[in-house]
């Protein structure tokens, strides 16, 4: 029995069996998973382009933004309905399920239906009523840690998800703010093998807001798998130097085609270290 977090019980791992969440032919937490996609859906040319690509370098989902929390209110918003009919397309191309954030409790409900799994935001991490209400729906939830947040807050917020019923809950560690302003956020992988032992929801990694640059998105991705992460999600974009939101941290479909393959090399080879 787990008992570091008096408070986080049914998150908590308590012996030897772990959560695996089914997504399409994926058992998150058994199989190693690699999401790809823009940030944000901004046309059918550039969405359906970007999943044909991000398909054939061998990614398991399909991730992209209909809604989008922007820091600036004169900022790209996202494309909302439109943005998720176009989703839905892709993964009728393509066969591969979508991750997708919601951001307000109004739109789970009728969005979900789009949906595979339904992404919560760092900024919503802590919205309460978000969480109570994806807890109710029938679909996995991607819970990214909120960028002030502790791991047992963190953890506090799967437990919100989870006491409404919903079991599915994957953990995305997407970096923390630091006093450090030359990477975007701090990724913090010691979070991954912490949480190995505080739980047993699968975990996955994005570095690509964990770093918020190019550069540094295929080294920390290795690092994820080294540190044990059951996943990764990547933002990649077939022209990033166009892209209307988090341009500087998306990858072009080679580099992630790569990243895919080197990921998944040290992983297999990470079988033989056991
Ligand atoms: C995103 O995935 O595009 C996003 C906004 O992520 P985060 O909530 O981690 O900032
Ligand atoms: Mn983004």
């Amino acid at each position: 029995m787990n008992n570091v977090y008096k408070n986080v019980k049914l998150a908590s791992l308590n012996g030897p069996e772990r959560t695996f969440v089914r997504v399409g032919k994926s058992s998150i937490g058994k199989d190693f998973v690699v999401i790809g996609g823009p940030c944000s859906v901004e046309s059918e040319e550039q969405l359906l382009d970007t999943a044909r690509k991000v398909k054939e370098a061998g990614a398991d989902m399909l991730r992209g933004g209909a809604f989008k929390p922007r820091t600036s209110p004169y900022s790209f918003q996202g494309l909302g309905l439109k943005g998720l009919k176009l989703l839905e397309k892709a993964k009728d191309e393509t066969g591969l399920p979508i991750v997708t954030e919601v951001m307000d409790t109004r739109d789970v409900g009728w969005a979900s239906e789009y949906i595979d799994v339904l992404q919560i935001g760092a900024r919503n991490m802590q919205n309460f009523s978000l969480l109570k209400e994806v807890g109710k729906v029938n679909k996995p939830i991607l819970l990214k840690r909120g960028m002030n947040s502790t791991i047992e807050e963190w953890l506090s917020s799967a437990e919100y998800i989870l006491n409404e019923g919903n079991p599915n809950v994957i953990l995305c560690e997407r970096g923390i703010r630091t006093f450090e302003t030359y990477t975007r956020n701090t990724l913090d992988l010691s979070a991954v093998p912490a949480l190995k032992e505080l739980t047993h929801l699968p975990v996955i990694v994005d570095p690509s807001h964990g770093t918020g640059k190019v550069s540094l998105i295929e080294p920390m991705s290795l690092a994820s798998v080294a540190s044990g992460a059951d996943g990764l999600i990547i933002e990649v974009h077939r022209d990033p130097s166009v892209a209307l939101s988090d341009k500087d941290q998306a990858l072009i479909p080679t580099q992630f085609a790569e990243l895919v393959r080197k990921t998944r090399m040290l992983r297999d080879s990470m079988e033989n270290l056991k």
